[in-house]
């Protein structure tokens, strides 16, 4: 479906739980979220059923996220589900990795190529410090696990941080030199509960980029390869294996090519990551809604699929975009 700013919106991102297994500083408070209760998140068959409708106006790409998905019980069986709807030709996860290597083959035997790890410092200190208690040697695992399994593109989500793990850009950029990891800097965003810890640690990733071209030569990819090319700007580093990718909502917005929708964990269609209109699809699903009556939801989400946001990293921002990010899905 083309919108009224003549963006092809064929991708579907589905939080399917705002629920996890860490903490990480800037996305959740140590406490956790949680505050949705198990009867408002959407069960998995009223989910299909939203996917299925949303393929007939053209999605074609569907993630799973969260919170994080591999806690919720039965994923892999409703993964497989999800790729089998007729029109959907692409489906990926986004994970933070720590259930990763037991979840490797079956995730692979249900259909799923394509990953996003989320890993912020190749330190096991700091790893545990940002996300209250996690183990990196059980994500590296996890990342061993897909990798020899042949998963495809291997993508490794990093948050640049200011003051956290900006020394170790140049770590994570050597990971694309041997292995074809796909390196994504992602700026930090203003969002949630857990937003005002984040002011003052946004580190531009102008700035990462700078650092990372004055020690290796880069060549620019953006324009070799469409498909899975999203918001990222793309670089190589001359002659390795993988790519560096950088994300950079906050500083340069990529909204002019935006062809996403998002469903949350508790059933409601948002047309943009930082503005917080939705529109409660559950409340319609359970009242009995029709598949009709559905498809016209959805295409008002895509009706109303704002230009584009103004947000940046000061306060008055930061109260614009009160859902937490676990259960919009990243
Ligand atoms: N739990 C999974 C994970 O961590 O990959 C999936 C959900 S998580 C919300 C998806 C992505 O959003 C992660 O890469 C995470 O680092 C990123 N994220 C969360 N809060 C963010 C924020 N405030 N700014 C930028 N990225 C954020
Ligand atoms: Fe959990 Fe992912 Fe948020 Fe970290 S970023 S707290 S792993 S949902």
């Amino acid at each position: 479906m083309i919108d009224r700013y003549n963006r092809d919106i064929n991708y579907l991102r589905v939080s399917v739980t705002d629920r996890c297994n860490l903490r990480c500083q800037y996305c959740m408070p140590k406490e956790g979220v949680s505050s949705v209760g198990h009867h408002d998140i959407l069960r998995y068959e009223e989910i299909e059923r939203i996917v299925a409708i949303a393929t007939h106006i053209g999605i074609t790409k569907v993630r799973i996220t969260g919170g994080e998905p591999l806690v919720r019980r039965g994923i892999v069986d409703f993964i497989r589900g999800i790729g089998d709807i007729e029109g959907i030709s692409d489906i990926s996860l986004t994970t933070n990795g720590i259930l990763l290597s037991s979840y490797a083959e079956a995730l692979h035997n249900a259909g799923i190529r394509r990953i996003n790890v989320s890993l912020d410092s190749l330190n096991a200190e700091k790893y545990r410090e940002i996300t209250r208690g996690g183990e990196l040697n059980t994500v590296l695992r996890g990342i061993e696990e897909v990798y020899s399994l042949g998963f495809s593109p291997i993508k490794i989500n990093v948050v640049a941080i200011k003051d956290f793990n900006d020394d170790e850009i140049l770590d994570f950029a050597s990971l694309t030199i041997d292995r074809p990891y796909e390196v994504r800097f992602i700026e930090l965003m203003p969002l949630g509960k857990a937003s005002t810890l984040n002011l003052g640690r946004h580190l531009s990733n102008k700035i990462v980029l700078e650092r990372i071209g004055a020690a290796h030569r880069l060549e620019t990819l953006n324009g070799k390869r469409n498909v899975t090319d999203g918001p990222a700007r793309r670089y190589r580093i001359e002659g390795a294996a993988g790519e560096i990718g950088f994300i950079s909502p906050v500083s340069s917005h990529f909204c002019q090519s935006c062809n996403r929708l998002r469903l949350t964990a508790d059933g409601h269609l948002r047309s943009c990551l930082l503005l917080d209109e939705e529109i409660d699809l559950r409340g319609h699903l359970r009242s009995g809604c029709s598949d009709a009556d559905l498809e016209q939801l959805i295409l008002s989400a895509i009706a109303n699929k704002p230009m584009g946001h103004d947000v940046n990293c000061d306060e008055v921002h930061v109260k614009k975009c009160v859902k937490d990010m676990s259960s919009i899905g990243g």
